[in-house]
C-alpha cells in the first residue's frame, strides 16, 4: 500500500526541486502559484500568476502557452507544487521546477512578497457574477475598477456604453458632450429621461450612472471636442477611448489623437438599420485614416443630426463597443483589431470584414503627412 509520504517522496525524486536563489536566476521563468484562493489572498510571490492546483491542467496552457518556457511552481511547502510539476511534465512542459520550501520558507527568509488588494465585501457582492468567471475574477474586477475609459458623446452609443461600463465597475468614466437633452433623444438615448430634459447630457448621464453605481467616478466635459481641447482632455489619462461620435470632424480628430497618444479606440457608427464596430489599436491594426484617409466631400456626407436611426440599434452597437472595451481593459479575449463587424438590423445579420493597416496612411503610415490636428469645420455647419 502506497502512503501519501511514499507518493510525495517518489514524486519529489522524479521532478526538479530548486531553492529560491536558483529559481530567481532562471531566465524568463513563469512563476505559478498553485495554492488555493484564500492562501493567495494572504500574499504571494512578486510576478506570480495564480492557478489553483485544481484548475492547473485546464488553465496552464492559457497562462504558459510555450511548453519550453521555464516554469517555477510553488505552494505553501512544496508538496502540492511537486505533484503539479509532475503533471506539467506529463503535459509536455520541458523545464519545470518546484520551489523548495514553498511560500512559507520564502516568507520566512525575508524575501519580497506581494499582498494582493482585495475587494470589500460590498464589492464582492455587487460584482459576484464577474468573480464567478475565471477569466475576470477578483483581479480582473480590480483592473476594471482601476480603469479609465473616455466616452466621446453621451448620445445613442454613449448611453448604453456608459451604463454597461458603469455597471461592470469601470472605475472612471470621462464623458465629452456639449449637447442638452431634448425630446428627440429619448427614442434611443437611454441614459437620459424626461426628468433631465433641458439639462446638459453629461450631467444627465452622470446622474443616471451614479444612481446605478456610485463606485464610478464620472468626469464630465461639457464641450465639443476640438483641436483646441483634445490634448487637454487626453492629458487627464485614459486607458482607451470609446467613440460614439456621430460626425466626421470628431471622428478624424479622435483618430489622429489616438494614434499620437497611442490609445486604442473602440469605434462604433450607426445609420438607419446598419451599424459597424471595430477597434483601432495604434500600430497594431489599422487606424480610421488607413481606411478613409480624408473625409468625404461635405455634400456627400450625411449631415450631423439628420440621419434617422432605429432606436434599438445604438443599444446593440453601443453594447458591442462596451464588450470590446471591457475585454481590452481586462486583457481578455480577441479584440476587433483589424476586423470590422457589420450589423444589419433588418436581416439580423452580422458580417465581418478584414481591414488592414495602410503603409501609406497619412497618420500611422511609414511617412506620415498629417502631423497636427485638422478641424474639418465645413461639416456640421448646415
Ligand atoms: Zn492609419
Amino acid at each position: 500500500m502506497t502512503t501519501y509520504r511514499d507518493l510525495l517522496s517518489r514524486t519529489k525524486a522524479e521532478i526538479s526541486e530548486i531553492d529560491a536563489r536558483t529559481a530567481q536566476a532562471l531566465d524568463g521563468a513563469a512563476w505559478v502559484d498553485v495554492r488555493e484562493a484564500d492562501e493567495w489572498q494572504e500574499g504571494h510571490l512578486p510576478g506570480a500568476v495564480h492557478v489553483p492546483r485544481g484548475n492547473l491542467e485546464s488553465r496552464i496552457e492559457n497562462v504558459v502557452p510555450d511548453k519550453t518556457q521555464p516554469v517555477v511552481l510553488y505552494c505553501a511547502s512544496a508538496a502540492r507544487s511537486a505533484f503539479a510539476a509532475k503533471t506539467l511534465e506529463e503535459l509536455g512542459y520541458t523545464d519545470v521546477h518546484s520551489l523548495a520550501g514553498g511560500f512559507t520558507d520564502w516568507k520566512r527568509n525575508g524575501l519580497e512578497i506581494v499582498l494582493p488588494r482585495t475587494l470589500s465585501p460590498e464589492k464582492r457582492t455587487r460584482y459576484s457574477r464577474h468573480l464567478l468567471i475565471p477569466e475576470i475574477g477578483e483581479e480582473g474586477q480590480l483592473r476594471l475598477l482601476d480603469s479609465r475609459v473616455l466616452l466621446i458623446g453621451a448620445g445613442g452609443l454613449g448611453s448604453p456604453a456608459s451604463l454597461y461600463l458603469a455597471a461592470a465597475g469601470v472605475g472612471t468614466l470621462g464623458i465629452i458632450d456639449a449637447d442638452i437633452v431634448d425630446e428627440t433623444n429619448l427614442q434611443r438615448q437611454i441614459a437620459h429621461s424626461l426628468d433631465t430634459l433641458g439639462t446638459p447630457k453629461v450631467e444627465s448621464a452622470k446622474r443616471t450612472i451614479n444612481a446605478l453605481n456610485p463606485d464610478v467616478d464620472v468626469v464630465t466635459y461639457r464641450e465639443r471636442l476640438t483641436s483646441e481641447n483634445i490634448d487637454r482632455i487626453l492629458a487627464d489619462g485614459w486607458d482607451l477611448i470609446l467613440d460614439g461620435a456621430d460626425n466626421f470632424p470628431t471622428r478624424y480628430l479622435v483618430n489622429d489623437a489616438s494614434v499620437w497618444h497611442r490609445l486604442p479606440v473602440v469605434h462604433g457608427s450607426i445609420y438607419r438599420f446598419e451599424g459597424q464596430v471595430t477597434v483601432f489599436k495604434p500600430f497594431e491594426g489599422p487606424c480610421y485614416r488607413c481606411l478613409f484617409p480624408e473625409p468625404p466631400p461635405p455634400e456627400l456626407a450625411p449631415s450631423c443630426s439628420e440621419g434617422g436611426v432605429l432606436g434599438v440599434l445604438p443599444g446593440i452597437i453601443g453594447s458591442l463597443q462596451t464588450n470590446e472595451a471591457i475585454k481590452l481593459v481586462a486583457g481578455i479575449g480577441d479584440p476587433l483589431v483589424g476586423r470590422l463587424l457589420l450589423f444589419d438590423a433588418l436581416s439580423t445579420e452580422f458580417n465581418e470584414v478584414r481591414i488592414e493597416r495602410n503603409p501609406e496612411c497619412p497618420v500611422c503610415g511609414d511617412h506620415p503627412t498629417i502631423t497636427s490636428y485638422i478641424d474639418y469645420v465645413e461639416f456640421c455647419q448646415r
